[in-house]
């Protein structure tokens, strides 16, 4: 696995200002530092305990990416680094993060996970569960974090037709809010399906085994 150089092709295929997240999850740290030397600087991981781990060992300009699903009681333990939350799915996991941040001084980017998957095993929002939770009044009181824009997750599958219908979901909903809210990041897009979410107008895409090699 030469890690470098997947990162290289990656970037060659995107846009520019497709910001490229590369998810560790489960590799070690000589592989993340392999990526770090290639000039990978956003990292990805899914689960708070594992990302902590490799914070505290790897080095300070890393930019630190939650991507995975966040149990509210273990919010603290990443608010003192985590630069953006990508699967924010209710108010009280998002209150729990202003205040946590809030204690550390500091401001978390934020995303709204819409769940565009058939599938339902996914987590996230319906399209007017986002647009009444941007509605809410609560949000005006939260000055430690900022929501940038939205992410989802396609289904596993090779089906262009399903994924492009579920892209198109969330493409539509982002373009839709954009300019109200401000947003500038759509997240989608991962290892078996970043094409097609680049056109349909992700800025941020989440790749692991294409950059490090498959999971066990
Ligand atoms: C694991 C994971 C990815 C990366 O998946 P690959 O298919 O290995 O690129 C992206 N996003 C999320 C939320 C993940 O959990």
């Amino acid at each position: 696995m030469n890690i470098a150089k997947n990162i290289e092709q990656i970037k060659s295929e995107v846009p520019s200002n497709v910001t490229l997240v590369a998810v560790s999850k489960t590799k070690p740290n000589k592989d993340l530092m392999e990526a770090y030397q290639a000039g990978q600087r956003i990292f990805g991981e899914n689960k708070i305990q594992e990302m902590t781990d490799k914070w505290e060992a790897l080095p300070k300009d890393i930019e630190w990416h939650m991507v995975g699903h966040v149990q509210t009681n273990k919010v603290k333990y990443m608010a003192p680094y985590v630069s953006m939350v990508h699967a924010v799915h209710k108010m009280k996991l998002l209150k729990e993060i202003n205040k946590r941040a809030k204690q550390e001084n500091r401001v978390i980017d934020c995303l709204l996970q819409m769940k565009i998957a058939e599938e339902d095993s996914k987590y996230g929002m319906t399209k007017e569960e986002i647009i009444d939770f941007l509605k809410d009044e609560r949000l005006a009181n939260f000055q430690h974090i900022k929501i940038r824009g939205l992410m989802g997750m396609a289904t596993f599958t090779d089906d262009q037709d399903q994924l492009k219908r579920e892209f198109s979901q969330l493409q539509n909903l982002y373009a839709e809010l954009k300019h109200n809210y401000n947003f500038d990041v759509l997240s989608m897009g991962m290892t078996g399906d970043y094409q097609l979410a680049v056109e349909h107008d992700s800025t941020m895409i989440r790749i692991g085994s294409k950059i490090f090699g498959a999971r066990d």
